[in-house]
């Protein structure tokens, strides 16, 4: 196994680090007996980070169960989720919770679930959240404070400028380096002295299986590796990666992480292979419909349209051949943010379009967003389960 040194602390990270949100499953619930085993045999080979969170059903319990004979030798990540906090007792009664389920008395690295926006972290702010975070890094029950991202550039930029985070974790893999926070955040957050653990290194398994075209371009360079290795590589090439989680549910999944994780150097990938996950990319991005980058300048919209993300979601996984997925775009137009920002909300103004760099023709690239993942029944349910959300 490779570490890395989380700089802010001083702590060698494992470069793998373990997602258990994807731990072993039968029947209805949690494989406990195969996910021991996953567990065990990382730990035995090295692993030292693992990560999960109060929002995956009944995965702290079982995780927290697993651990708890490894405690003083592996860190815990975990975390708050903030879409169900409405007042500041929230930030105690969760985090208690979680520290319950995992049978500790601290979580080594402790992250607001999924921030999207500047704004949305400022409601915590202002309910007294980095108050509440310092007073229990003090108590000795949380050690690093941090947030999960998975906005836009723009907006991750600013969370990073606002606070001085102990850590954050983006989502990061070769098709995302203008997505989400991007190669332009990461380069920031550690320009900033900020530590960055990476997450979907192959978007949610996209990745893992790429279309021939891509094969071929791969296997020209190197035959034989599989898409799963070259997106690992690519992560762990960046020496600014301080650890890089995969969700694994099987022990060969682990297994050829862990082969990869004991010889992949930052830095390591040649000028051809580089060339030749650029051109895959190229390939595999032909199904990317809206060439927007998340960059933001087209914000505000007088009508509250949150633009990069209605593109976003249309564009799906970015992989060609694939279908958005209406109900992801309903949650995050509808349901999480503080108001609603559908597409359909745009009236065709032409406020936005002058502020965008990639011209893009926005009100009518909005109309086929419309089309394609908006139905009757989408604004009555973002607001249900807006509703539901906040226990009303
Ligand atoms: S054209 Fe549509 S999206 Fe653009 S600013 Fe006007 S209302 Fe908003
Ligand atoms: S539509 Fe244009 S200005 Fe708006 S986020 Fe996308 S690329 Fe940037």
């Amino acid at each position: 196994m490779l570490y890395r040194e989380n700089r802010k602390n001083g702590q060698l990270l494992s470069q793998l680090a373990f997602g258990c949100m994807r731990l072993p499953r039968r029947g209805g619930g949690f494989d406990a007996e195969t996910a021991r085993n996953l567990l065990e045999h990382a730990i035995d080979q090295g692993v030292n980070y693992f990560d999960t969170a109060w929002m995956y059903p009944g995965n702290e319990v079982l995780v927290g169960k697993l651990l708890k004979p490894h405690r003083a030798q592996i860190n815990i990540a975990t975390k708050l989720p903030i879409s169900l906090v409405k007042r500041a007792s929230d930030f105690d009664k969760y985090f208690q919770q979680s520290l319950e389920h995992l049978q500790t008395e601290y979580i080594d690295y402790y992250l607001l679930h999924m921030l999207t926006s500047f704004d949305a972290y400022r409601r915590f702010v202002d309910m007294g959240l980095l108050e509440w975070a310092e007073r229990e890094k003090e108590r000795g029950r949380i050690r690093n404070f941090g947030f999960s991202f998975h906005g836009g550039p723009g907006q991750f930029k600013r969370i990073i400028d606002d606070y001085d985070w102990d850590f954050c974790m983006i989502q990061y893999n070769y098709l995302d380096t203008e997505r989400q926070a991007g190669t332009a955040g990461l380069l920031h957050a550690v320009d900033k002295g900020m530590p960055v653990m990476v997450m979907e290194p192959l978007r949610g398994g996209k990745l893992a299986k790429v279309p021939p075209a891509a094969q071929q371009v791969f296997d020209a360079v190197v035959p034989g590796r599989t898409p799963a290795e070259w997106g690992l590589r690519w992560v762990w090439n960046h020496p600014e990666a301080l650890t890089v989680l995969s969700g694994m549910s099987t022990i060969d999944q682990l297994n050829a992480n862990l082969q990869l994780a004991s010889e992949a150097q930052a830095g390591a990938l040649a000028a051809d292979e580089l060339r030749a996950i650029a051109e895959a990319r190229a390939v595999i991005a032909e199904g990317i419909r809206v060439p927007c980058t998340g960059c933001e300048y087209c914000l505000p919209c007088p009508q509250g349209v949150l633009i990069p993300t209605a593109f976003s979601y249309y564009n799906g996984d970015g992989i060609k051949g694939s279908k958005p997925d209406r109900l992801l775009y309903l949650a995050y137009m509808g349901a999480f943010p503080s108001k609603p920002g559908f597409a359909s909300q745009c009236t065709a103004c032409g406020a936005c379009v002058r502020h965008c760099p990639q011209n893009i023709d926005i009100p009518r690239e909005l109309e086929s967003v419309t089309r394609e993942l908006e139905r009757f029944w989408s604004k009555p349910a973002a607001r249900i389960a807006k509703r539901f959300m906040k226990g009303e």
